[in-house]
């Protein structure tokens, strides 16, 4: 029987992560987890119940007592929170800046890394987000770090932001995406860092399938 792998991709927002692990994850008939929709669900639940990113019981109980469940549909793949649909919810520009300082709580990454290796332990999986490759599985059999110019990812935001009917400036976006990099990389707890041995793709000037080929390639090698 072929073996089920684990697969990493880490990297900063905007670097098509989500697109190619969904891609990757499709190609290989492995489940995608993406881990950032998790931690956007707390920030979203947090700030509905006026739970400030400080107050580290309130985030504690708010994580015990979460329940997310990621549902694929033909179009997209639904994340329900202890039941309720908070697929576009947890995409606002408004939950993008508040989620890099609920996911800076040791308390929210303790409870959201537990769960992510409770679903990944079988293998089979592309798990996709800052910290896989460093913490949550570091002995993953393949780690890619994506990355891509700061203006490139925050033009595909803006461009993604745009096509969902949202109104939203370029200048403010790339503004936004460069916030959350400084926020994600100088955290205290599990920053993005690049694991050593992660396979690194630039993807500023690559397709989609330019970039899915090169991990197709290491995946292969790998196996
Ligand atoms: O990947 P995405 O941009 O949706 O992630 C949203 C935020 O969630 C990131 O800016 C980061 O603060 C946090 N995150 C994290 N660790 C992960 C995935 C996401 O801290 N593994």
């Amino acid at each position: 029987m072929e073996a089920k792998l684990i697969i990493a991709i880490d990297g900063p927002s905007g670097a098509g992560k989500s697109t190619l692990s969904k891609a990757l994850a499709k190609q290989l008939g492995y489940i995608n987890i993406d881990t950032g929709a998790m931690y956007r669900t707390v920030a979203l639940l947090a700030h509905r119940k006026n739970i400030s990113a400080q107050d580290k019981e309130g985030l504690k109980k708010l994580c015990a007592d979460l329940i997310i469940e990621f549902k694929p549909t033909p179009e997209v793949e639904l994340v329900i929170a202890n039941g309720a649909d908070v697929t576009a919810e947890i995409r606002t520009p408004e939950v993008s800046l508040l989620t890099p300082k609920v996911a800076a709580q040791p308390v929210v990454r303790d409870a959201m890394v537990l769960l992510q290796r409770k679903i990944g332990a079988a293998g089979g999986v592309v798990l996709e987000g800052r910290d896989i490759g460093t913490v949550v599985f570091p002995h993953a059999a393949v780690k890619f770090f994506l990355s891509a110019s700061v203006e490139e990812r925050g033009k595909r935001r803006y461009e993604e932001l745009l096509a969902k009917g949202m109104d939203v400036d370029l200048q403010q976006t790339i503004a936004d995406v460069e916030a959350r990099d400084v926020a994600d990389s100088e955290r205290e707890h599990a920053p993005l860092i690049q694991a050593g041995d992660a396979v690194v793709i630039n993807s500023t000037d690559l397709s989609i399938q330019g970039v899915l080929d090169e991990m197709l390639l290491a995946v292969g090698n790998a196996k």
